[in-house]
Parts: C-alpha cells; sequence; structure tokens
C-alpha cells in the first residue's frame, strides 16, 4: 500500500454521514446510486426516507414506480430510480432476494456501472475493487502528476491501474471512502487543501506544485437551450398533467408541454393538434430549468376548458393528486402556480 498515512487519518477524519458504517449491500446500492450526480448533503434526507418506506429488496420490489418516483421527487435522474426499482424485481426472481455477492453479478443489475458495484463490493464484502468516479480520478491524477486529458480511455486505463496497484487489500472498503472523502473535502477541484492531506508525502503534483491545473479535462459542452411552452389547463377544480414517455423524464407527470416553442401562438397550436378546446386566460411569466444536457426556457400559460376531457397519456387531477404524483424539478414553479389556479377554482 503506498498510501501509508490514508487508513488511520480516514479512521480519525471520515465524515459522519447516515450511510456510513452501514455493511448492508442493499443500503450501501441505495446510498450510492442516490450520490451519483447528487450533493452528499441532500442525500442524506432522501437516504433516510427511503431506507424507512423501503428497508430491504422486498420492499422496494413490492412498491409501484410510480410510490418509488414519488419518493425520489427532486433528486433529478430519475432513471437511477427506475432501474433501482427494477433491479429490485430482479433480485427478488433471480437470486432468491438476496443482494448478489460477486462482482459479476452485482455490476450486471440495471444501473450499476463499475464504480458502483466496486463501491459495493469493497464496502459490503471487503472485496478489492476500486471505486473511480470524478474525485477518486482526480486525487489520484493529482497524487501521481498526471498531465493527459483524464476523459481519453488510456489515461482512465492508467488512473484505473494505479488505485489498483495501491488499493488496501484488507479494507478497500475503507480505501475507497478515504480517497471519496479526500476528494470531497480537500483534493476538491481548482486549489485543493494540501495543507490537511494525508497522502501530500506521495503526491507528486503537490511537489511540482501545479495541483490547481489537474486533473487535465478537455472543456465540457454547455448545455443546449430551447424553448418550451407549458399550460396549465384547468376544468373544474382539476387540472391536465401528462405522463411523459420521451427517454428523458420517462415516467414524470408534466403540463401539456410544446417543446421548441414556447410563444402562446405555438401553445394553441399545440392544443389544437391534441383535438382539446381550451380558451386562453391569462400568461403567467416565465421559469427556467437547467439540466445537465439541457436548459429549458420555459413560458407558462393558464388555459380553460369547458370539459375534462379524455387526453392520450393526461390525467385530470386535483390539488390532493398534483400534490401526490410525482412531478420534475422543472415544473416546480409550474406546480406551485398550479395550486394556486386549483386553490381560486
Ligand atoms: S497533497 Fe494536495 S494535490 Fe495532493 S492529493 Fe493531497 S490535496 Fe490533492
Amino acid at each position: 500500500m503506498a498510501y501509508p498515512q490514508l487508513l488511520s487519518w480516514y479512521r480519525q477524519n471520515k465524515r459522519t454521514l447516515p450511510f456510513r458504517g452501514v455493511q448492508d449491500p442493499y443500503a450501501i446500492w441505495v446510498s450510492e446510486i442516490m450520490l451519483q450526480q447528487t450533493r452528499t448533503e441532500t442525500v442524506a434526507g432522501y437516504y433516510l426516507r427511503f431506507l424507512s418506506r423501503f428497508p430491504d429488496v422486498a420492499a422496494l420490489a413490492g412498491a409501484s414506480e410510480q410510490e418509488v418516483l414519488k419518493l425520489w421527487e427532486g433528486l433529478g435522474y430519475y432513471s437511477r430510480a427506475r432501474n433501482l426499482h427494477r433491479a429490485a424485481r430482479l433480485i427478488l426472481s433471480e437470486h432468491n432476494g438476496r443482494f448478489p455477492r460477486t462482482y459479476e453479478a452485482v455490476r450486471a443489475l440495471p444501473g450499476i456501472g463499475d464504480y458502483t458495484a466496486a463501491a459495493i463490493c469493497s464496502i459490503a464484502y471487503r472485496l478489492p475493487y476500486t471505486a473511480i468516479d470524478g474525485n477518486l480520478t482526480r486525487v489520484i491524477s493529482r497524487v501521481h502528476d498526471i498531465q493527459e486529458d483524464v476523459g481519453i480511455p488510456s489515461v482512465q486505463r492508467r488512473i484505473r491501474q494505479l488505485a489498483e496497484e495501491n488499493i488496501d487489500r484488507q479494507n478497500p472498503g475503507d480505501w475507497n471512502q478515504a480517497l471519496m472523502d479526500i476528494g470531497a473535502s480537500i483534493c476538491v477541484p481548482g486549489t485543493p487543501d494540501c495543507a490537511r492531506c494525508p497522502l501530500r508525502d506521495q503526491c507528486e503534483a503537490y511537489r511540482q506544485d501545479d495541483a490547481d491545473l489537474l486533473p487535465v479535462r478537455a472543456a465540457a459542452k454547455p448545455p443546449l437551450p430551447g424553448d418550451v411552452g407549458v399550460a396549465l389547463i384547468t376544468c373544474g377544480g382539476h387540472i391536465l398533467l401528462q405522463q411523459r414517455d420521451a427517454a428523458m423524464l420517462r415516467g414524470l407527470w408534466v403540463f401539456v408541454l410544446n417543446e421548441g416553442n414556447n410563444t402562446r401562438e405555438g401553445m394553441e397550436k399545440k392544443l389544437k393538434s391534441m383535438g382539446m378546446r381550451a380558451l386562453f386566460s391569462a400568461d403567467l411569466g416565465d421559469a427556467r430549468h437547467v439540466f445537465t444536457h439541457r436548459i429549458w426556457n420555459m413560458r407558462l400559460y393558464h388555459f380553460t376548458a369547458p370539459a375534462a376531457a379524455p387526453v392520450k397519456g393526461g390525467r385530470w387531477v386535483d390539488a390532493e393528486a398534483l400534490a401526490a404524483l410525482p412531478l420534475p424539478t422543472a415544473m416546480k414553479t409550474a406546480r406551485q402556480l398550479a395550486m394556486e389556479l386549483l386553490k381560486e377554482e
């Protein structure tokens, strides 16, 4: 093990998180899936609520997808929740409800990639797999002063090899978590806090004084902006929602959207094409939501319908159902306005 102070530092300094010290592979799995793309502070509350509602694989497998999505509401990247649910059902049907115990079987579950399989197996089963995510990549690229773009596959392989050479085979879970903590709180992007770092004696970037330039990464493409019209269509204390079947936000409920055009005329045309009879009532202003690859520049409109006619993939809901169904964060402003409209009706 070439990072000699790492584990003793971890024992004294590890972050106290609700999912730390947990050995149950199911709970580790849930936390690791939530932690992908989401800040640790945000995950803590969601994790506790999720585990209290679905304490084990059987409870998760027995729930409806809508219930799982509702508990996930606000965390984003909803395919994670759908995959968790699908994987729980697979564990029940193909593994007799027992969480798989080998890396290959864990890795084969939906939504589990190399990182998550390694995290689960190293923490729950002490198998010596390195959990390489953005944090580990940054720390290792600095300790070994890697000057090439870490997005290149051969550079990624080198980082993995260096991690594998240095992992503690007795305590692989602690080793991975120690590096995760260092990456999250000390060896942060930009200027790292080397004075507090247990890897300083081994760190080549510290010695070369170039840590703030690492890791080298090609610039990410900025998210693409697009206009989206949003229609809040009310009728007698009910409002129209549609369930998404597009890959993005699939399974979640949204108001009637006109993607690519946020003008009132565009929305009126869209409603006509749906066979909807609805009268324009008010322009409710703008809202904006930034996804990883897209930005929705939304304009919100209120329409009233003379009758709650059936709409493909749609449901007319009252205020209570509107609060209970899973809606993406992009609909937050629209939902607040919809609640006010329903109160007035
Ligand atoms: S010494 Fe500095 S650059 Fe090197 S791993 Fe530690 S925090 Fe990162």
